[in-house]
């Protein structure tokens, strides 16, 4: 197994969240060019296409990490703020407030804040995500499919043979250039591709 891990990830972490909190309209691409002065063009690492993943729930459980390096993100040029958001309530929820029961996430990864009536935004707290998806698909099914997992490289160890590859039932993990590492959607993808 090789060890692609930078050598300060929690200072690098910190940095990451600080700019996605900081701007709600922040583009993966954006972190994706901050890492373009990190990596080696030659270097390669493990992404998954969202496009492919069939939300499985495997991430979250086959990586060698005790807590998945796979998250989930948020397209906000993608999300329609909604108030009846499928990603972040359970089905048939009696309410749609904050309240735990009334979520999705398992883990309360998922932020609702009220913007201004009727919309809200939706934030994630990636500590909290183990990549179990299940937003994802809540999203998909019934939302824009805003929210997305992807592998986080201030986690992921870069395994020479992925876990999650080996056993990802629709091969939606492939090697991707350290240099443009994210499988982005939305008008986060069209930015990332002219950077
Ligand atoms: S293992 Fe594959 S299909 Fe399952 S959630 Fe992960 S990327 Fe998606
Ligand atoms: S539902 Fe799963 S993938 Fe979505 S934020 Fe919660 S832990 Fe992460
Ligand atoms: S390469 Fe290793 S650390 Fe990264 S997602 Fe795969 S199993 Fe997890």
């Amino acid at each position: 197994m090789s060890n692609n891990k930078p050598e300060n990830p929690v200072k690098r972490r910190d940095f990451l969240r600080s700019v996605l909190h900081t701007l709600s309209g922040i583009t993966l691409g954006g972190i994706a060019g901050f890492l373009i002065g990190r990596s080696s063009n030659k270097e390669m690492v493990w992404q998954l296409d969202p496009n492919i993943c069939v939300q499985c729930e495997k991430c979250s459980l086959n990586c060698v990490l005790p807590q998945s390096a796979v998250k989930v993100v948020h397209s906000y040029s993608m999300c329609g703020y909604c108030d009846l958001c499928s990603g972040y309530l359970q089905p048939g929820a009696k309410s749609r407030d904050t309240g735990a029961e009334n979520q999705l996430c398992p883990t309360g990864a998922i932020k609702r804040t009220f913007v201004e009536d009727p919309y809200f935004e939706y934030s994630v707290d990636e500590e909290l995500c183990i990549g179990c998806g299940k937003c994802v698909k809540g999203c998909d099914s019934f939302g824009n499919g805003s929210l997305y997992l992807q592998v986080r490289y201030n986690l992921c160890l870069n395994c020479n043979e992925c876990s999650i590859a080996r056993l990802c039932p629709s091969r939606a993990f492939r090697r991707v250039p350290a240099d443009s590492p994210y499988i982005l959607r939305g008008d986060e993808s069209k930015k990332h591709e002219v950077i």
